[in-house]
């Protein structure tokens, strides 16, 4: 049988790794890092748990197509218990609370008590996010290979989001929230994600956690990343790690093999490229680029990437009221010379085994932008000094969250900080981006052909592949790579 080479070992390459067994492939993974898993993992720091990935996971729904690919690849099914929480995060501020409530009617008589004002726009928004709790991940099969029936079911499925996915495609979120008069009813909407997203971008996360498809799977990111390790190894796959692939050599309009920066050469007969699609191109050279990378990496402006600023800290008490996401407004705190007036924090205290007995891990999440992301690249040159600047403003966010939540005064200790680089200088991410290319109002959604031009053995998955990316596009994008081979080797 054909042996199939992946190039990362993230939750795409896992997939695709996973998918290759199934029919029959031999199959290797040549991961850089030490562990697989990608950006979906977490790591133990002093006794407790650092999650650095899941917030929701697309898929948790048995309903949606796309739960069948989470339990093929073991990451969700018998056993693994999904977590469900009543709401998806609160905001707060001058002591007045208000929450995305899972329950939608809930969420709307909440909103509606609090900002009568608002009544129209409120019920239009919420139904709204009633119809965007319809929409599909489109997982059965690539785009080229669905067909028109194939397409025909995927369109009466999603057919409620349509005529709003038409209206707010090429809205901003920041203009959208204009119509609200109510500041604290806008920052609900807006706070979340960065305001580059276009206005679909935000109903869809909503409305996919109100219909019950965006829930955690117990264990966190670490567990997907093992459950789905573990069935890969279980199919007889091989796990390579500590290796960095760095140059192909091509003939003819194939790769013969991919070489490692160890010396290695490596030999197969079709490749995918499940690391940074960034990283691929500079594998592969640049003018294997297509249309749809070239343009994207030309103009950041009409797609640009976000990533954060994230802090975890140790509590020597539980923080039940942090359990979900809590985004409250502070004092500016300054990240490099970028002013932050909004803190994402949130527990853990849904995982017991994340801390010690009656105590809590808390992450801190700030969003930052391509900008920032080179600031600390170039901060990085000078070691002492971006590890000061770590220290100072989590320092500074601890400071914040002792004025917001005076009951945790004294409680709390720096345990890690990642930064943007983190991700770059770790897993070769392109601009430390944890996500894909946020999908704007400039963008139309565009999914990529997931292949090489010019290489005729060579692949692309990830989720670079399928903006926005995250892990549901993640992971299909691995199975659409084998599904492409397969097609390929009947012509
Ligand atoms: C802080 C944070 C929070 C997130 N929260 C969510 C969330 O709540 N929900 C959600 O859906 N998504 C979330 N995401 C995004 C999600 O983690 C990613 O979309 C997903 O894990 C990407 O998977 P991937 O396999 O496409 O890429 P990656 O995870 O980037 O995997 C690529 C792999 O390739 C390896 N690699 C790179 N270069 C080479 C090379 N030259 N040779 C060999 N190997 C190489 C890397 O080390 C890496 O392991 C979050 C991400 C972050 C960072």
């Amino acid at each position: 049988m054909d042996k199939i080479i992946v190039i990362g070992g993230g939750i795409a390459g896992l997939a695709a790794g996973i998918y290759a067994r199934k029919e029959g492939f031999e199959c290797e993974i040549y991961e850089r890092h030490s562990i697989v898993g990608g950006q979906c993992t977490g790591w133990n720091r002093n006794g407790f748990h650092i999650d650095n990935c899941v917030h929701w996971m697309t898929g948790t729904s048995p309903e949606k197509e796309i739960y069948k690919v989470w339990e093929d690849v073991g990451a969700l099914g018998d056993g693994i218990e999904i977590i469900q929480h009543d709401k998806f995060l609160t905001v707060e501020q001058d002591g007045k609370k208000l929450h995305v409530w899972k329950d939608v009617n809930r969420l709307e008589k909440e909103l509606l008590a609090f900002a009568p004002e608002d009544s129209k726009e409120i019920k239009h928004f919420c139904k709204m996010l009633r119809a965007f709790s319809h929409m599909e991940v489109p997982a059965l099969k690539p785009k080229e290979q669905m067909g028109f029936m194939g397409n025909m079911r995927y369109v009466k499925k999603i057919l409620p989001v349509l005529p709003y996915a038409a209206k707010y495609n090429s809205v901003p979120i920041t203009e959208y929230i204009k119509r609200f008069k109510n500041k604290m009813v806008q920052d609900l909407i807006l706070s979340y994600l960065p305001s580059s997203f276009n206005t679909v971008g935000i109903l869809y996360m909503y409305g996919t956690f109100l219909s019950g498809n965006g829930a955690l799977p117990k264990g966190g990111s670490i567990g997907i990343a093992t459950r789905m390790r573990k069935k890969f190894l279980s199919l007889g796959g091989t796990i390579l790690t500590n290796k960095t692939i760095t140059q192909i050599t091509e003939k003819e309009g194939k790769i013969t093999s991919a070489l490692c920066s160890d010396g290695q050469e490596i030999a197969g007969n079709h490749f995918i490229f499940a690391c940074d699609s960034d990283t691929t191109y500079q594998i592969v050279g640049k003018q294997h680029m297509d249309e749809f990378f070239a343009k994207r990496y030309s103009d950041s402006d009409t797609y640009p990437t976000f990533s954060s600023f994230n802090v975890y800290l140790s509590c020597d008490k539980k923080a039940e009221e942090l359990t979900n996401m809590v985004l409250f407004k502070c004092k500016p705190i300054d990240i490099l010379g970028g002013m932050h007036d909004t803190i994402a924090i949130k527990s853990f205290d849904y995982e017991p085994t994340f801390a010690p007995e009656g105590k809590s891990v808390l992450q801190i999440m700030i969003l930052q932008d391509e900008k920032d992301f080179d600031n600390w690249e170039t901060l990085h040159k000078t070691k002492a000094e971006y590890d000061a600047a770590k220290q100072t403003i989590a320092n500074d966010i601890i400071e914040r969250i002792y004025t917001q939540y005076p009951s945790l005064q004294g409680s709390l200790q720096v345990i890690e900080v990642v930064t943007p680089y983190s991700y770059n200088k770790l897993l070769g991410t392109y601009k430390g981006a944890y996500m894909s290319f946020i999908t704007t109002h400039k963008t139309k959604r565009e999914v990529h052909s997931g292949r090489i031009q010019g290489l005729s053995n060579a692949y692309i998955a990830g989720q670079w592949t399928l903006p926005p990316g995250g892990l549901p596009n993640a992971v299909v994008s691995g199975k659409f790579a084998i599904q492409r081979i397969i097609q390929d080797l009947q012509k």
